[in-house]
C-alpha cells in the first residue's frame, strides 16, 4: 500500500512460529517492513532468514513481552531505527501448562496467562504509541480469541478466557484514548493448526493471520474499537 511515509513499519510479537510468523509472512510479501520480535534469539533469527528472501525486508528484533526492560530496548530500537512504527501486532501469546477450569486453577497459572496475554500487550502499546502517534494510518491490532468472548464461557482454559477477556477490554479501552490518532482492535483468529491449535484444529495459519494483516493494512481507519473475525465485527 502506498503511505506518505513510505511502506509501512510492522512490529509482530511471537513472530517465531504459528500465526505470528505467518503474519509476518504475509506483511512482508505485501511490502511491509517487518520487525519480527521473539523472546528466544536463535528462533527469531532462523524465522526472520526464512522470510528475508527476495523482496522481503524482515529485521528480527528479541522481544519478551513480559519484561519492561526489554520492551523498551524494542522502542529504543525502533526510534533510532525509523522515527515511527504504523502497525503494532500484539500476537504473542500462551495457554499455560496449568490451564483448568476456573474453580481449579492455581492464581500463579491465571497470572501468568494475564502477564502474557494482556497486560504484555498494554506494556507494550503504551512504550509504543508515541512512535505510532509519528506513523501513517497507524494501527494496533491485538490477537485475541473468541474463547475470551463474554458470551462464550465453558470448557475450561479459565486463565486463557480471562485473559483474552482482559485483552479485549485493552482494546476497547486503548481505542477509546486513541480515537481519531491510532485504530485499536482485537481479532479472532479461529481454530488454526499451529503447536497452540493442534492439528485437529480447522484453519490453517494463511486464513489465521489474514483478518489480522487486512486489519493491519487494509481496514478503514475508522474502523475501530470492535471484535473482529473473518474480517466482520463480532460480539464482545
Ligand atoms: P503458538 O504457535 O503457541 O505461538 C505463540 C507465540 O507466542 C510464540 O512465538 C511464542 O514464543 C510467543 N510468546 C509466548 N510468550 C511470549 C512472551 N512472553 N514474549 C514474547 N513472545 C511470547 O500460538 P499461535 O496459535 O500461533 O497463537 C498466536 C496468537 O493467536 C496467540 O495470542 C493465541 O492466543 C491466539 N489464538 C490462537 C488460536 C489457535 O487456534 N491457534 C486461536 C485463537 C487465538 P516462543 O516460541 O518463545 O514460545
Amino acid at each position: 500500500m502506498a503511505r506518505a511515509g513510505g511502506e509501512p513499519v510492522a512490529v509482530v510479537t511471537g513472530g517465531d512460529r504459528g500465526i505470528g510468523f505467518e503474519i509476518c509472512r504475509q506483511l512482508a510479501a505485501r511490502g511491509a517492513g517487518v520487525v519480527l520480535t521473539a523472546r528466544e534469539r536463535a528462533a527469531g533469527e532462523a524465522a526472520a532468514n526464512k522470510l528475508a528472501g527476495g523482496t522481503h525486508a524482515v529485521t528480527f528484533h528479541p522481544l519478551d513481552v513480559t519484561d519492561g526492560a526489554s520492551i523498551e530496548t524494542l522502542r529504543d530500537f525502533l526510534k533510532d531505527t525509523y522515527g515511527r512504527l504504523d502497525v503494532l501486532i500484539n500476537n504473542a501469546g500462551i495457554i499455560a501448562k496449568g490451564e483448568a477450569p476456573a474453580l481449579k486453577v492455581d492464581l500463579a497459572t491465571v497470572r501468568q496467562t494475564l502477564e502474557t496475554n494482556a497486560l504484555g500487550p498494554q506494556h507494550l502499546t503504551q512504550a509504543l504509541v508515541p512512535l505510532l502517534k509519528r506513523g501513517t494510518s497507524p494501527r494496533i491490532v491485538n490477537m485475541s480469541s473468541g474463547m475470551g468472548a463474554l458470551t462464550d464461557n465453558h470448557g475450561g482454559y479459565a486463565a486463557y478466557r480471562m485473559s483474552k477477556t482482559l485483552l479485549n477490554a485493552v482494546t476497547a479501552i486503548l481505542a477509546a484514548e486513541l480515537a481519531g490518532a491510532v485504530a485499536v482492535n482485537s481479532v479472532c483468529p479461529g481454530w488454526v493448526k499451529t503447536d497452540m491449535g493442534g492439528r485437529n484444529a480447522t484453519r490453517e495459519v494463511a486464513e489465521g493471520a489474514d483478518t489480522a494483516v487486512w486489519l493491519a493494512l487494509d481496514a478503514p481507519a475508522t474502523l475501530t474499537g470492535k471484535f473482529v473475525r473473518d474480517r466482520k465485527v463480532i460480539p464482545w
